[in-house]
């Protein structure tokens, strides 16, 4: 039996390349039972406006500041910040034992559009765009700051992923220290192109393009890919086909891409299971300022939580958060059903279906 047959039957370790952690997968559990929480399908709100919800155009937040009634996206600090740019800057270090030092950052709110009831997937290519144009802009002007080394957008999409307003927005944290994830990727981005002389994600990439089994869809700027490390049931990840490092060296072309290729992944994980489906996303980017960091190959990870249906997620507890993360359905298979999906949104499909 070939060793990419048995990865297919048998419990095995997969390498994650990013993180150099590894992860466990159990293809021949795939069948079991399921006795635990099922929870509630998600649909998109509704209304276009709804008056309690802080975000929308015109409204007042919970710090009593309103909202201008803008008209294609907003970006304001977040009132209930967990970073502060001004707080004191201190370190303690009791024999090596109590080690703390201050953190100083700025915490964004970026709303996508004025629509309280689109989500990525259902907005148009141009509203699309004009996210990515408010990212590029605030990756330039939080990285012109000196002390910020590290800038994180992040949208958490859904109750399940822990989003506490439904209306579509992402979060900017800007802090001043390499957060762990990003600090471990970047080493071994370092660290490769040491040894190889090329880098990482670019050589990874060619030899997913070569073996087709974990591809879910491209365009000319663009791939997503199911890992071969993916934790989360239907994990992606989305890369760059050129060697750039961060959003604000995107062409006017590439922002388009990475417009379109944000639309076709995120339709098709609304058609997975004809539910708003919850995920957290992701852009890892280089640090700003200091060294150029020209190692670094610019990608997003998106992170979603359901396994089998909109109503049964996975739970990362127990063995995986004391030992080892695990997973069931293999990184194959979740490719090959994302990508057998329609780019057509289930609620955008006219006529009987
Ligand atoms: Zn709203
Ligand atoms: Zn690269
Ligand atoms: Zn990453």
């Amino acid at each position: 039996m070939s060793a990419d047959l048995r990865l297919l039957q048998f419990p095995h370790r997969r390498f994650n390349l990013l993180t150099r952690e590894w992860i466990l997968v159990s293809p021949q559990r795939t069948q079991r039972p399921w006795q635990g929480i099922v929870e509630n399908a998600v649909h998109s709100p509704e209304n276009r406006y709804d008056p309690s919800c802080y975000l929308c155009p015109g409204n007042t937040r919970a710090g009593g500041v309103r909202n201008p009634t803008y008209e294609r996206t907003f970006s304001f600090d977040n009132d209930f910040a967990a970073l502060l740019p001004d707080s004191p800057r201190f370190e303690t270090n009791e024999r090596g034992l109590l080690v703390a030092q201050s953190e100083a950052g700025i915490c964004r709110v970026v709303c996508f559009s004025p629509r309280h009831d689109l989500t990525l997937p259902l907005m148009s290519f141009g509203e699309i765009r004009d996210v990515v144009d408010v990212w590029c802009e605030q990756f330039q002007e939080l990285g012109r700051i000196p002390w910020v080394r590290h800038i994180q957008i992040f949208e958490n999409r859904g109750a399940s992923m822990g989003a506490s307003n439904p209306h579509p927005h992402c979060q900017i944290w800007a802090n001043a220290t390499l957060p762990n994830i990003p600090e471990r990727e970047i080493s071994s981005f370092e660290a490769y192109r040491s040894e190889e002389k090329s880098c990482l994600l670019c050589d990874y990439l060619k030899l997913e393009l070569a073996r087709n089994e974990r591809i879910v869809c491209y365009n000319e700027g663009f791939v997503v890919l199911v890992p071969y490390w993916a934790v989360w049931p239907f994990e992606t990840l989305l890369l760059s086909w050129r060697h750039i490092g961060a959003i604000d060296e995107l062409s006017a072309e590439e922002r388009d891409q990475l417009a379109d290729i944000l639309k076709r992944i995120t339709v098709r994980y609304d058609n997975l299971f004809e539910t708003s489906f919850p995920y957290s996303l992701g852009f890892h980017q280089r640090p700003p300022g200091g060294r150029p960091h020209l190692e670094f190959h610019f990608h997003a990870h998106f992170l979603p939580p359901l396994l089998r249906s909109a109503t049964v997620r996975k739970f990362m507890v127990g063995y995986e958060l004391l030992a080892i993360p695990q997973r069931d359905i293999t990184p194959e298979a979740a490719a090959a059903r994302l990508s057998n999906l329609s780019e057509l949104h289930y609620l955008q499909r006219s006529g009987p279906t």
